[in-house]
């Protein structure tokens, strides 16, 4: 595997680690000593320095000192033996490369000790410039500079910084003066202040440095630099810098390098000055240099913002010889390190000087485009591009986003409300809309952006999440309804946001003592978590226009082994899959249909009628065979019940059979949606799965409405008399149109259908539903169902098949969890496809399979592969059911607190446990595979759309991840990286 990125395992330099003269430990190497490899002993800032050093760039020269002197230091509070030598070696160095001596009334050498560990920590530990001025080079410099403003200028900034980091001098007192002195300019800025003021400047500061300290400031140039070389290793046990570690897991053993460097200035006058800049831009990956460069100023004043500095093109037409020679440089940095590079540097009297160079920070956009462009260009192989791009930038790139200084700008104006789960991600800003009918009507007929607000949503509120543009709910976590039903359909979602005190009747949400009511604008960012008020500008996206993305996505394809397939319940998703790159459909939930407004009355019909006619059905057959072997004096009384219970049959038959006939043709309808958009790929369509109460109204509402509907017999008034809240409005509307307008009317034509559907429902609760009458248990219960559900998606695939298209249904089994469940189910689901396949003249390939969602079924995997053609672990339900949490409450319960305490790592329902549920998924895998060699097997719960996931996924060898439709490109992404990942991984351990 040659051209996958390698991790590089450079030999450290000649002499490894001890001084050759003295046989002592080898603290300092010099800059053309190191290399890029030596990150541990010389920290990045070394190795990196080195590295340049080795390219030939213009590094001005200097030396680093180890961590493991800083530890040393660290353990003794002193210089360990031989450092201080080999520190005078090293400036002995620098000497006879600048032809510069520190401390020299002539000529003298100004250096810099700045801190750098093996891991950035941007601003933790501390650095010290322009060490060598005193009384005396400060003159000697000022008249070789014929500058004397920039002289007294360094020596002020180096008494402040060394009072400051090596005498532990309250820094706001310098300050306190350079404010006064800054005070009598007319700007009020440093660039202001004249070179008399800067040397009273530095008089105070004297006197203040001898007052806080109780002795002068060291004049000897070599005090200042063991001084400040101490500092420095302190500062790696400062308090900043131990806290950083500790947050960010950095071991607080490793200690920090010192370098040593001759100092540049970029504040000589106007051929001087400093910059930043990247070798692409970083915002959008175009390739040209891109950054700021402030003439005669040091690198400070750029990051302090004192003066707007000039676009890094502008150096082309004031200095076109620079430009070319700090153009060149870049070109060197970036081919030599294979990525975009962020480079300081220095222009000090027309001598380009590089000061830095590290990877550059990106935005999702520039990743793209730079991985794609460098390899195209060769730089980089196509994995590496590959793997230059993490997930989230697909996942940033294809979602709407705030723009970034209008969230920051939300933020400091105090707009930011609240922070909840980030569900599913994008952004949205919109009107904040409390009840689902309200969203509906603002997103759909006013065309309005509408943020849907809940206290948690349910099948109910599915069609106002349709028309909306986001959703935040109160309660709820990532694999509660609104947020399995917004990733379905990529609208951003934040969910259990347990901060908002949501108040249905009174239209509002409140946060603390800030109210936001229906009609207000409120912003969510589903992939933070955090809700703004009012309006926050978005970036919308567009799949067919990120030619960039497609090609590194193919690149993806070419490597991954695993399948992308995708959930889409609608044609319309499924198109959206296909368009992202699905290469099937791995589960339908055919349910979701039943959802549809004008589907729920058949159903309610189907539910309410199935269990009776069930009853009937069996006591009828009971009767018959009685009447075979029953004396003849017992059967006139036989024949009678028979007789009176026949028409029952025929009605209740009528009412359920019927309605899953009404079923069976919308169901057809929708199955030749799917597969006609899916032609030539596999779709897995899974029967009914939720327990039928949910397709029902509540139980606790339809309670109130029979009570309420009863007491109102006598009074029909008191209706109208008690509705307060909008449920009791909307009630009384249902009422009155009941009626054709008339109340008393009304409640006698509602009353008796509400008792039954009471009645119906209240039959079939459960304690624990979900562990309840659901999932193949309703097959085998209700098997009219199951076969209803099979007859139309065989009769769909036996017409499609007739007119040329390739379909491949494959039809899925929940919840199974003893083999004997499948067997029954598959043989009589089995027997029904042949049937419509036998009267339709027509063969189609097809598959029986099962979800493995239960501990049982993983464990006894041989068992049910000699039943199924394939599994699909569902793993909401396999989590659900390892943990024994309930997915629906968790979340708000206990488990986002389980994870702050660290007693959970993470939520095992966005990201898969590996040791408990991943072992139950690999023991089943194993034991599948074992009966069935070519069993296919895939993951169709939400962990099938998350990077890590997807990474266990890729090794336990399955055959695909199914996700849904907005997160395929990221799941190909993610199924690349996985497959190059491991083979880096075993390339190295060989
Ligand atoms: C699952 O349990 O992982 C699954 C995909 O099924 P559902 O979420 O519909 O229960
Ligand atoms: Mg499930």
């Amino acid at each position: 595997m040659r051209s996958v990125e390698r991790r590089r395992k450079t030999v450290i330099g000649a002499s490894e680690s001890s001084d050759g003269d003295t046989g002592l430990p080898k603290y300092v190497y010099l800059f053309e000593e190191g290399n890029a490899s030596m990150r541990d002993l010389l920290g990045g800032k070394g190795a990196g320095l080195a590295e340049m050093t080795r390219l030939g760039l213009p590094v001005p020269p200097g030396f680093t000192i180890t961590t493991k002197a800083c530890n040393a230091y660290s353990r003794s509070g002193r210089f360990p033996p031989g450092l201080w030598k080999q520190v005078e070696e090293g400036m002995a160095s620098i000497e006879a490369k600048t032809g510069k001596v520190l401390g020299d009334p002539a000529n003298p050498l100004l250096v810099s000790v700045r801190s750098g560990a093996k891991f950035s920590m941007p601003g933790m530990m501390d650095s010290i410039l322009n060490l060598g001025l005193n009384d005396v080079t400060v003159h000697a410099l000022a008249a070789l500079t014929k500058d004397e403003r920039f002289v007294w200028d360094a020596y002020r900034r180096l008494l402040a910084m060394f009072g400051r980091i090596v005498k532990n001098i309250d820094g706001n007192k310098f300050g306190a003066v350079l404010e006064r002195y800054k005070e009598q300019t007319p700007g009020k800025k440093d660039t202001d202040l004249t070179t008399d003021m800067l040397r009273e400047i530095v008089a105070e500061f004297r006197s203040l440095y001898r007052s806080e300290v109780g002795e002068d400031f060291p004049q000897s140039p070599k005090e200042q630099l063991r001084e400040a070389i101490a500092a420095v290793f302190r500062s790696w046990n400062g308090k900043r810098a131990v806290d950083y570690r500790t947050f960010n897991k950095i071991p607080h053993d490793l200690g920090t390098a010192a370098n040593v460097q001759a100092m540049v200035f970029g504040n000589m006058g106007d051929d001087s000055g400093t910059g930043v800049a990247f070798t692409r831009n970083p915002s959008t990956g175009a390739k040209e240099l891109y950054g700021e460069y402030l003439p005669n100023a040091q690198g400070e004043d750029v990051v302090a913002g004192i003066r707007t500095p000039m676009k890094i093109v502008e150096l082309k037409e004031s200095h076109p010889d620079l430009y070319v020679e700090f153009a060149r440089a870049a070109d060197v940095l970036e081919r030599h390190y294979r990525d975009l590079q962020d480079i300081e540097f220095t222009i000090e009297r027309g001598k380009l000087w590089v000061l830095q160079t590290r990877s550059g920070k990106r935005s999702a956009r520039a990743a793209v485009k730079v991985a794609v462009d460098m390899a195209t260009e060769g730089i980089i192989s196509k994995q590496e591009g590959v793997l230059r791009v993490e997930p989230i930038h697909v996942v940033h790139l294809l979602l709407p986003q705030f723009d970034d200084r209008a969230k920051a700008a939300a933020r400091r104006e105090g707009r930011y409300l609240a922070k909840g789960l980030n569900a599913s991600p994008g952004a949205a800003s919109g009107y904040a809309a409390f009840d689902p009918d309200e969203a509906e009507t603002m997103g759909r007929d006013e065309k309005k952006p509408a943020i849907l607000v809940r206290v948690e949503t349910s099948p109910d509120d599915v069609h106002g999440i349709l028309h909306s543009k986001g959703v935040l709910t109160a309660r709820g976590g990532a694999t509660s309804h609104a947020a399995v039903v917004t990733r379905g359909l990529g609208i951003p979602c934040v969910t259990g946001c347990e901060s908002i005190l949501v108040d249905y009747d009174a239209g509002e949400f409140r946060v603390g003592d800030k109210v936001i009511r229906r009609g207000d604008f409120v912003s969510i960012d589903g992939s933070t978590g955090e809700v703004f008020e009012g309006r926050i500008p978005t970036l919308e996206p567009d799949f067919r226009k990120e030619t960039d993305l497609q090609t590194l996505l193919e690149w993806a394809d070419g490597e991954r082994v695993l399948e992308v397939w995708a959930n889409a319940d609608y044609p319309r998703d499924a198109e959206r899959a296909r368009e992202f790159g699905a290469q099937g459909i791995g589960l339908d939930r055919t349910e979701h249909m039943f959802m549809e407004t004008d589907r729920l009355d058949v159903v309610h019909e189907m539910i309410l009628a199935a269990p009776e006619y069930r009853r009937v059905a069996a006591e009828i057959r009971a009767l018959r065979q009685e009447m075979v072997s029953a004396r003849e004096d017992k059967k006139p009384a036989l024949a009678k019940r028979l007789s009176l219970l026949e028409p029952v049959l025929e009605n209740l038959s009528r009412r359920y059979l019927g309605s899953l006939e009404k079923l069976e043709g919308l169901q057809r309808e929708d199955f030749l949606g799917i597969l006609r958009v899916m032609q030539g790929l596999p779709v897995i369509i899974r029967l009914i799965d939720p327990p039928l109460h949910e397709f029902l109204p509540k139980y606790e509402t339809l309670l109130v409405h029979v009570t309420k509907l009863t007491l109102a017999r006598g009074d029909p008034d008191v209706l109208v008399r008690t509705a307060r809240s909008e449920e009791d409005q909307a009630f009384l509307a249902e009422v009155r149109s009941a009626g054709g307008g008339d109340l008393a009317r009304g409640i006698e034509v509602l009353l008796p259908k509400k008792q039954r559907l009471l009645e119906a429902v209240a039959a079939s609760r459960e304690s624990n539903p979900m562990l309840g009458l659901r999932g193949c248990r309703l097959g085998i219960m209700f098997p009219e169902i199951t076969e209803m559900q099979v007859r139309a998606i065989f009769e769909a695939a036996c017409r499609l098949t007739r007119e040329g298209i390739d379909v491949k249904p494959e039809v899925m089994i929940p919840l199974a969890g003893h083999a004997n469940e499948l067997r029954i189910l598959r043989e009589a689901l089995e027997a029904e496809a042949k049937k419509v396949m036998e009267r339709e003249g027509v063969q189609v390939a097809y598959k029986f399979g099962t979800m493995i969602e239960i501990p049982r079924a993983a464990l006894t995997a041989d068992e049910i592969a000699r039943h199924a053609e394939f599994f699909s672990f569902g793993t909401n339900d396999l989590t659900q059911t390892t943990f024994g949490y309930s997915r629906d409450d968790a979340e708000g319960k206990f488990l986002l607190d389980y994870v702050k305490q660290g007693i959970l790592p993470f939520n095992p329902f966005q990201v898969l446990d590996r040791e408990g549920v991943g072992q139950l998924m690999r023991v089943c895998v194993q034991r599948g595979r074992k009966v069935r060699k070519d069993l296919e097997v895939g993951i169709c719960g939400e962990h099938g759309g998350d990077p890590e996931s997807i990474e266990f996924c890729h090794e336990l060898g399955l055959n695909y991840v199914s996700c849904s439709p907005f997160r395929v490109p990221v799941a190909r992404l993610a199924a690349a990286h996985a497959k190059l990942r491991h083979e880096i991984e075993r390339t190295e351990d060989r």
